[in-house]
């Protein structure tokens, strides 16, 4: 067998998106021995080693069947001489290559399918856990404080994995391979309610006992992943005309969260590309025509056409609606006049606490405040009015390449532009 060495240069959205678990366990597959490693801003690189077919197979994959949040922007190949030096395949720690850390940041990513099952499905371990994620899924952004992205250099560092998860962690053929959020309701984040003061509130299921009370009527700031939201009912006129006087807004339209693409259905018209939208990854806010039958509060989007719509993004939100028949909830960001989405817990509590009923907390500290995305779908194309949430920090790319340094920057309130 002639030895055949290859190294390859990957580049793109690559970092965060269980990227390399896929290069691991295609080289694995395919009998390839070498390494994976990360090289920050210059992406991965590869070095096989092993049967030209077996490299040709890994290649052919690579391009084939990389992980759906990947993005390849460009694939160098280099043959290199010699023998072959490596007995398996690793990936190499990040946090070797600290000096090589770049400024590729991903983007927080809405609970993936697998992930989703996992939490309805009774005899799976992360049975009802509200913030159950994988290689697929989960926070980047709004939990990464530095660079490179492991564990130690994120807000869940603050929560050290319990035997199970971490058995997870370290098995190259689980879906959790080196998942830096990985966590279950033994090790990970957990909610609670509390009354306007701060007091909490004591109950068994404190997720589920704040959907109902929106759904009674009760005003209630829930701590998401990048920031709070102020929730309430869609149905009731009560506690959104007192929202709009509590915070002044007596016309702006108020973003509503459904519980399902079949909900949204029901008060707004969706064309097959924003349900496309909806459902994405991404999750983006998407601006919908009412439709003709819409039957919520008049005080929701008060004299539009339009009404803003998002789907649930994390096991938390899916859990609001389980015990409320609600389409939807107002899910409006908490941010004071002129300022940005209110993240941290104190913050919370001083600004919202003369606003809101409850609140409806979780023990993680956000890295980085992070708004929902608001998208409007014109014709075939997709229109950002606020690229955020699922798309930000990650670069925006031009199609060509320039040779001239263009700076562009967004304001820094509410808006978070690439
Ligand atoms: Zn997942
Ligand atoms: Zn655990």
């Amino acid at each position: 067998m002639t030895p055949v060495r290859v190294k390859v240069r990957v580049t793109g959205i690559i970092q965060g998106v269980g990227f390399r678990p896929f290069i691991y366990r295609t080289a694995v597959k395919n009998g390839l021995k070498g390494y994976v490693r990360n090289m920050g801003d210059a992406g991965v690189e590869i070095l096989l080693e092993g049967e030209e077919n077996s490299i040709n197979n890994f290649l052919k994959a690579l391009r084939d069947e990389k992980p759906p949040l990947a993005q390849i922007h460009e694939i160098i190949e280099t043959r290199l001489e010699g023998e072959h030096e490596y007995r398996d395949f690793r990936i190499v720690r990040s946090s070797e290559e600290a000096e090589l850390s770049g400024s590729v940041i991903p983007p927080d990513v809405a609970i993936c399918g697998e992930c989703l099952k996992e939490l309805r499905d009774k005899n799976n371990p992360r049975f009802d856990y509200f913030f159950i994620t994988c290689t697929d899924c989960g926070p980047r952004f709004t939990v990464i404080e530095r660079l490179p992205y492991d564990r130690e250099n994120t807000t869940m560092r603050d929560f050290p994995m319990c035997s199970f998860c971490q058995g997870e962690y370290t098995d190259p053929l689980n879906r959790r391979f080196h998942s830096q959020t990985v966590a279950c309701s033994k090790c990970g984040p957990k909610a609670y309610l509390t009354n306007s003061d701060g007091e909490t509130f004591p109950c068994k299921d404190p997720i589920r006992e704040a959907g109902k009370l929106v759904s009674e009527g009760f005003i209630v700031a829930v701590k998401g992943y990048g920031g709070f939201h102020v929730a309430a009912s869609t149905l009731k006129d009560e506690p959104l005309a007192r929202l709009r006087r509590a915070k002044h807004r007596r016309q702006k339209p108020f973003a509503i969260m459904a519980r399902s693409l079949e909900a949204v259905r029901s008060f707004a018209e969706v064309s097959p590309k924003e349900a496309e939208l909806l459902t994405s990854p991404m999750r983006p806010i998407v601006l919908l025509r009412k439709s003709a039958g819409y039957y919520l509060s008049e005080l929701v989007a008060p004299g539009l056409h339009n009404v803003g719509v998002m789907l649930p993004y994390t096991g938390l939100h899916y859990m609001l609606f389980d015990e409320v028949d609600d389409p939807a909830f107002v899910m409006t960001s908490a941010n004071p006049p002129n300022q940005p989405i209110v993240k941290d817990d104190d913050e919370a509590l001083k600004t919202l606490g003369g606003i809101v009923d409850y609140f409806l907390f979780h023990d993680r500290r956000i890295a980085h405040r992070c708004d929902d995305s608001v998208m409007r779908v014109h014709g075939e194309k997709q229109v950002f009015l606020r690229r955020s949430r699922g798309y930000a920090p990650a670069p925006v790319m031009l199609r060509e390449k320039v040779r001239k340094c263009v700076l562009a920057l967004g304001e820094g309130y509410t808006t978070r532009r690439g």
